[in-house]
């Protein structure tokens, strides 16, 4: 396939990478630019491709009962790059996929660098092209000029919103007297993994203490005519604690599964979790803990978590921006921009939330385009899997309306037949959810690879 026109991939981030690594595989030339180091995020720490700009955790790897273990399932079972990385460069973390972020991006940019049919190209690309091949994966943090460019092409639909970042604590400065390392119900097969969270457990009046001093410190204001709405996954701490006092304590703070290791007699009335953030096991993030408190007053609530007096803060939680389109109203189910056929777009800004869901999308985009410069057609894949009911979601499910962006969930996925709804049924629905998923989406893939090599 040397003389198909290339393909362009704007944004080297979690959809761009995947993206590239599967139309590259197929054969196809693949430009990805992306514009750091020389253009940088407030979020964004390097150069590297594929950089986690939050929390190190891919969520669930549970294939049978959790909608984004099996997103990674079916990502795997296409080759995925990025589900690749993350599992040669997997933490501990009891029943999730956390990864050690630095080791993870240096293996996604060494492996795109070395393929013989990509080139990556360091800029900015700032308009909206007008001819060619492309795929726009510019993420949450698009910049400013695309940003413009993209609103202009479909009028008022992009807009942004607030998500937190959880703050990031230096292992060294914890007092371990008081906080003992076990997952929730010892999860996990190892040793390594029963322990792979640290607790730091409160009283009821710590508890108390705790979410007054929540609701009086210092928040971090909007600005007149931002958007202040939030996506209920990653509320931000106070926020929970501004909808109840007990909220935490049914959230991220809930205390159950875990006994005191220091005073296994006593019960603590809520607990702290943190969750190892690379793999030297020198950073904890606090799990959950997404802020938009003023830096001063992090550091002073914070402080207040038993074991966590004397906390040296590597990354304080702070708010951010996120642009993403109205998918329904203007992508087709290609994920090809109605008003320009030629531009996709994939990742974050299509209206799906998360590193899993984004590389999904990625993927996703990365095969059609493929197909589309083979003069293929690759339908999207059924809405039975994860990948497929995703797709549906942002490309014509959701309501265009009142759109927002969106985890994978089995809300998301078709009913099934003569399975019973309720919580009593649930784990039943949700092994049966993944059962048809995995055999529709081995049959997508199979027609797929029969169709690729039909026309190779
Ligand atoms: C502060 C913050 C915290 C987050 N926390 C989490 C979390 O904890 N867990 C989670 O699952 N998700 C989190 N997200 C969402 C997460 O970033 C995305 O889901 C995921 O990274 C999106 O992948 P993407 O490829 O769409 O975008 P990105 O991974 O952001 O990649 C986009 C890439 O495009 C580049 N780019 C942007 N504009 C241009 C341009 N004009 N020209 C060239 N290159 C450009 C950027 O430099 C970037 O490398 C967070 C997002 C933000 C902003």
């Amino acid at each position: 396939m040397a003389d198909t026109p290339e393909l362009h991939i704007v944004g080297g981030g979690m959809a761009g990478s995947e993206a590239a690594w599967q139309a590259a595989n197929q054969g196809v030339r693949v430009v990805i630019h992306e514009m750091r180091p020389h253009v940088g995020t407030f979020a964004h720490k390097t150069g590297d491709l594929a950089e986690m700009v939050c929390s190190n955790s891919f969520r669930s790897d549970d294939d049978e009962q959790n909608a984004v273990g099996l997103l990674h399932w079916e990502m795997r079972q296409a080759g995925g790059l990025i589900m690749e990385m993350a599992d040669s460069n997997a933490l501990p973390a009891g029943g999730a996929l956390a990864v050690d972020r630095d080791g993870f991006s240096a293996a996604v940019t060494e492996r795109l660098r070395a393929h013989p049919n990509v080139r990556v190209e360091a800029g900015e690309i700032s308009e909206l092209p007008t001819d060619g091949h492309w795929i726009i994966a510019t993420g949450p943090l698009t910049s400013e000029g695309l940003g413009q460019a993209i609103a202009r092409e479909t009028g008022a639909e992009a807009l942004a919103f607030f998500d937190a970042i959880a703050p990031i604590v230096y292992a060294d400065s914890l007092d371990m007297d008081v906080i003992w390392a076990q997952s929730r119900y010892d999860k996990g097969e190892t040793e390594e993994e029963q322990k792979a969270y640290l607790n730091c457990p409160m009283t009821k009046d710590q508890y108390e203490a705790f979410i007054d001093a929540l609701l009086a410190a210092d928040k971090t204001e909007f600005h007149e005519g931002e958007t202040a709405g939030y996506f209920d996954g990653c509320l931000p701490i106070e926020v929970m604690a501004e909808r109840g006092r007990e909220t935490l304590r049914h959230g991220p703070m809930k205390p159950v599964g875990l006994t005191n290791a220091h005073k296994p007699d006593e019960k603590a009335y809520a607990v702290v979790q943190l969750r190892r953030d690379n793999a030297l096991g020198t950073l904890y993030n606090l799990v959950g803990f997404q802020t938009k408190m003023k830096y001063g007053a992090q550091a002073d609530v914070f402080k207040t978590i038993p074991g966590l007096e004397n906390a040296r803060f590597a990354r304080l939680g702070g708010i951010h921006r996120n642009t993403f389109l109205n998918s329904p109203t203007l992508l087709d189910n290609q994920m090809r921009l109605r008003s320009r056929p030629h531009i996709r777009f994939a990742g974050q800004i299509t209206g799906v939330e998360g590193y899993v869901e984004s590389s999904a999308m990625g993927l996703l985009a990365g095969r059609m385009a493929a197909a589309e410069l083979a003069g293929r057609d690759l339908p999207p894949p059924p809405p039975e899997t994860a990948m497929g009911a995703l797709i549906h979601h942002i490309t014509g499910g959701a309501e265009a309306k009142t759109f927002q962006p969106m985890n994978v969930n089995f809300g998301l996925f078709p009913p099934l037949d003569g399975v019973k709804g309720g919580r009593r049924n649930r784990k039943d629905r949700y092994k049966g959810y993944t059962d048809r998923a995995k055999l529709l989406w081995s049959d997508w893939l199979r027609s797929a690879e029969l169709d690729l090599a039909r026309t190779a």
